[in-house]
């Protein structure tokens, strides 16, 4: 069986992480190495390893993702504007095969993105 990623390990409790939202679907947590005032990580509890993945089955997921984002947003206060990223493959910097969402608030970004 392939090795579980960071992110699987998050969602299945076996390494902590400071969790901020979690449904039946999705999880979030903070970054560990925050790029602004709130940084979180929103992830399917699927395995899903990048965009390129995600099959039909997915859309409700991805509905489902988005939703939990604005949520997400409004409990951390980012009424002013936020930022949602998702990096796919080697050459966007996708660390991480584990499908997620950068959601980043609490400060002004700039445009367009390095
Ligand atoms: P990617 O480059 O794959 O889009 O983003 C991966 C993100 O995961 C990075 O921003 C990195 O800081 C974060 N990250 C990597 N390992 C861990 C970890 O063990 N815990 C948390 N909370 N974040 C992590």
């Amino acid at each position: 069986m392939a090795e579980k990623t960071i992110f699987k390990r998050i969602v299945d409790r076996e390494i902590a992480a400071e969790i901020v939202y979690e449904d039946e679907l999705c999880l979030a947590f903070r970054d560990i190495h925050p790029q602004s005032p709130a940084h979180v990580l929103v992830v399917p509890k699927k395995e899903i390893a990048t965009l390129n993945e995600m099959t039909a089955d997915d859309e409700t997921l991805v509905g489902h993702l988005f939703l939990a984002m604005t949520e997400i947003a409004a409990q951390l206060g980012l009424g002013k504007g936020y930022r949602v990223v998702m990096n796919c493959g080697r050459d966007a910097g996708q660390e991480v095969m584990h499908l997620h969402f950068h959601l980043l608030g609490g400060r002004e970004f700039a445009w367009p993105p390095g």
